[in-house]
Formats: C-alpha cells, sequence, structure tokens
C-alpha cells in the first residue's frame, strides 16, 4: 500500500527497462524505486514506519511466480518468503512475466501501470510459450481452476 504520491515511471523509463529486460526477479529493485508504506497501513507498530520500502515477507511475490508454480520443490529450498527468498530461489531463470511485481503490496501502482503498458506482453508471450512446452505447469493450471 503506496504513498498516495507515487514515483513517476517516466523519469526513470532507462533504468525500468533495464530492469524489465533482465532475467532475474524484478521485484526488489521496483520496490526500492517505490514511495514507501503509505500512512493508512495497518501494521501494529508503535514506530513511524510510513515510506518505509522494505519488504514485508508477505510472500505474495513467491505466490504468484510461474516459475516457482513449475517447479514447487524449489520452495524447499529455502523457508522464508521474501523477495530476497524469490532473488535465491529463481536467479537467471525468471519468465520475465512481471507477475512479482505486479502482487506486491510495496510497489508503486504508477510503476506497476507501467509494466503493464510497456512490457507485460512481452513477457506473457513467454510465459505461454513455457507454458504450453511444460505439462507439469498445465496440470497446475488445471488443478487451480
Ligand atoms: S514472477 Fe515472473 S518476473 Fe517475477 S521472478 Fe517469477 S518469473 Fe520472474
Ligand atoms: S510481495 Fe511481499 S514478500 Fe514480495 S517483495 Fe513485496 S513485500 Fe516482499
Amino acid at each position: 500500500m503506496p504513498q498516495r504520491t507515487q514515483t513517476d515511471p517516466t523519469r526513470i523509463q532507462h533504468i525500468l527497462s533495464v530492469i524489465f529486460s533482465q532475467p532475474r526477479p524484478p521485484v526488489a529493485r521496483c520496490r526500492l524505486l517505490s514511495s514507501g508504506l503509505g500512512p493508512a497501513h495497518m501494521l501494529k507498530v508503535s514506530e513511524d514506519i510510513v515510506g518505509t520500502k522494505a519488504c514485508l515477507g508477505c510472500g505474495s511475490c513467491m505466490d504468484a511466480c510461474p516459475v516457482l508454480a513449475r517447479d514447487p520443490k524449489r520452495r524447499l529450498r529455502c523457508d522464508a518468503r521474501s523477495s530476497m527468498a524469490l532473488e535465491t530461489l529463481i536467479g537467471e531463470d525468471c519468465d520475465r512475466c512481471g507477475n512479482c511485481v505486479l502482487a506486491c503490496p510495496q510497489v508503486d501502482t504508477t510503476i506497476k501501470h507501467y509494466l503493464i503498458q510497456t512490457h507485460l506482453a512481452e513477457g506473457m508471450v513467454e510465459l505461454l510459450a513455457k507454458a504450453a512446452s511444460d505439462e507439469v505447469y498445465v496440470v497446475d493450471l488445471l488443478l487451480s481452476h
């Protein structure tokens, strides 16, 4: 839940293009480029954490990752549910689908919209190609519906 005034992606277009073109999990870098936690958070903490860009350890990025969905045994290598865990488990096997960025509550909506408008179609084509050639992933999809 980012701040009301968020990062303007047109001012960091070059950086975002590099991030979204690399086969590595993009969520942590997008989180750090975002505006940080908004004041309406519901976390029960006494200190002022508005604006923090830290990973919340919610694991939403990991749940949304197709690489982990296709190969769930990878999850057994790490108990944490954080962006660092995602980077450890995925490495350079990233499909560049952008799901982790879209799922992260700490990434600005502006950056998510930039991703959707500029890079998502490209990433989805790659993801569909892999899904079509990967029997296990197809079974996973069927089981989840
Ligand atoms: S969700 Fe997509 S972009 Fe994110 S790490 Fe997994 S494959 Fe890469
Ligand atoms: S989705 Fe959750 S675990 Fe992943 S980077 Fe964002 S805050 Fe961290």
